[in-house]
C-alpha cells in the first residue's frame, strides 16, 4: 500500500469498544444470493412475495470490499471471516480471495459455505491460504435436504465434505442449525460423526432473525436440552477452551473419537461480553451485532468520495456502536431482529 493511502490509526488496535472489548474479526458477507433456499434463512419481500434479492448497484464490489477490509485490517482486524449468501456463488470468488490473501497483515481467512461448490473450489481455496472451513448441513437424510434447502444436492454436499476432511484444511467444521420438530431427530446421528471422521461437528441454537423465517419459540432448543440428548450416547468431556476458536464450547464424545463436539448457544448462554464481530454485509453496511439491527453504511461513505480516514471513522463508530449485549434470551416470544441472514451472513 502507499504511504499516502494508510489510515492514520496509529496504535496496534485501535478498534476497542465502550465496554473494553478488542474486535479483531470481521465477517464478510460477499454476496445476498444463494445456490440454496433454506426454508430458515431466504425470506421473501413482504409486498411482491418473491424473493428479496439486493440489486447489482447495491452489492459492494469487490474493488469496494477490498479498500473496506485494507483499512479494518490495518486497525487491527486480523481475522476474516467470508460467508453471505453462498459466497461461492459469487462470480469470480477466487480472484477476491486472492486479492485479500495478498492483504498484509491478513494472514487468518477463513470461510462459512453450504459445500455444494467444495468440489469446483476446495483446493483452489487451500492454494489461496483459506485453511479453515466450515460447513452448514443441517440433515443427513436426502430428502429432508431437499424440503429444508429446496435442492437435491445431500449426496453432493455429503461427498464434498468427505473430501474436505481428506484435504488440507487445518479445520473443517460441519455446522447443523438445531430446529426441534425439523430435524432434532437427527442429532444423534450428527454426534455420532464425531466418532468417525477427523471433524467438528457444531450444533447451533436456532436464532430468530429475518422477519419471516420459521423461527418459534417451540422450534428453538437449547444447547442444555440437545447437550442432554447426546450424553445418552456417550459422555461428554470438555476441552479447554481455545480464545481463538470464537464462541463454541467444545466437548469430546466418549474416549479418544478422531473428532470434536461444538456448541454454540447464542440465545441460552450468549457470548456477548467475548463478542470480537464487527460484520460488514454484501451491501456495506456495518453491523456491530449479529441480533440488533443497528447498522452504519459503509457504502454510502465510500461512494460519496470519502477517504480512508473517513471510512475507517466510520469503522471506528460502529465499534464504538456496539450494544453490550442483546436481549434475547431462548424464549425470545417473537422478537427478533429484521435484517436478512442472507445478507448478514450469520
Ligand atoms: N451459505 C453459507 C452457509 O450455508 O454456510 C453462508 C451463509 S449462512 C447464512 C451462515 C450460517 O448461518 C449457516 O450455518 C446457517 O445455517 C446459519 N443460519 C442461518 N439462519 C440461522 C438462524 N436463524 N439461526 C441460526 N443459524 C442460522
Amino acid at each position: 500500500m502507499k504511504e499516502k493511502d494508510s489510515v492514520s490509526f496509529s496504535h496496534e488496535n485501535s478498534l476497542v469498544d465502550l465496554f473494553s472489548r478488542t474486535i479483531s474479526y470481521l465477517r464478510l458477507s460477499l454476496t445476498d444470493r444463494c445456490n440454496l433456499r433454506c426454508l430458515y434463512c431466504i425470506t421473501e419481500d413482504e409486498t411482491t412475495g418473491k424473493l428479496s434479492k439486493l440489486s447489482h448497484d447495491d452489492l459492494l464490489s469487490y474493488e469496494e470490499m477490498l479498500r473496506i477490509v485494507r483499512i479494518a485490517v490495518d486497525m487491527g482486524i486480523s481475522k476474516l471471516r467470508l460467508t453471505g449468501g453462498e459466497p461461492l456463488f459469487r462470480r469470480n470468488v477466487m480472484h477476491f480471495i486472492k486479492q485479500l490473501a495478498a492483504l498484509d497483515k491478513l494472514d487468518d481467512i477463513r470461510l462459512t459455505t453450504n459445500g455444494v461448490l467444495l468440489d469446483k473450489y476446495g483446493s483452489q481455496l487451500i492454494e489461496a491460504g483459506v485453511r479453515k472451513i466450515n460447513i452448514s448441513l443441517d440433515t443427513l437424510q436426502r430428502s429432508r435436504f431437499k424440503q429444508i434447502t429446496g435442492k437435491d444436492y445431500f449426496q453432493r454436499v455429503w461427498q464434498n465434505i468427505e473430501q474436505a476432511i481428506e484435504m488440507d484444511f487445518s479445520s473443517v467444521k460441519v455446522n447443523m442449525v438445531v430446529m426441534r420438530g425439523i430435524n432434532d431427530d437427527e442429532i444423534l446421528d450428527f454426534a455420532r460423526i464425531s466418532l468417525e471422521k477427523d471433524v467438528q461437528v457444531r450444533f447451533i441454537e436456532f436464532m430468530p432473525v429475518g422477519s419471516s423465517t420459521s423461527w418459534r419459540s417451540d422450534t428453538y432448543m437449547s444447547m442444555a436440552e440437545i447437550m442432554k440428548r447426546i450424553e445418552t450416547l456417550a459422555p461428554l468431556h470438555a476441552l479447554a477452551a481455545n480464545r481463538l476458536e470464537g464462541p463454541a464450547r467444545t466437548f469430546r464424545l466418549g474416549e479418544n473419537p478422531p473428532g470434536t463436539l461444538g456448541f454454540i448457544s447464542p440465545l441460552s448462554h450468549n457470548f456477548c461480553d467475548r463478542c470480537n464481530r464487527l460484520r460488514l454485509t454484501s451491501e456495506g453496511k456495518l453491523r456491530s451485532c449479529l441480533l440488533s439491527d443497528a447498522e452504519l453504511d459503509v457504502r454510502e461513505v465510500l461512494r460519496q468520495g470519502g477517504s480512508d480516514e473517513l471510512i475507517g471513522q466510520t469503522i471506528l463508530n460502529a465499534t464504538r456502536n456496539k450494544p453490550k449485549g442483546h436481549a434475547l434470551g431462548g424464549q425470545a416470544q417473537g422478537e427478533s431482529c429484521y435484517g436478512r441472514m442472507s445478507r448478514i451472513g450469520g
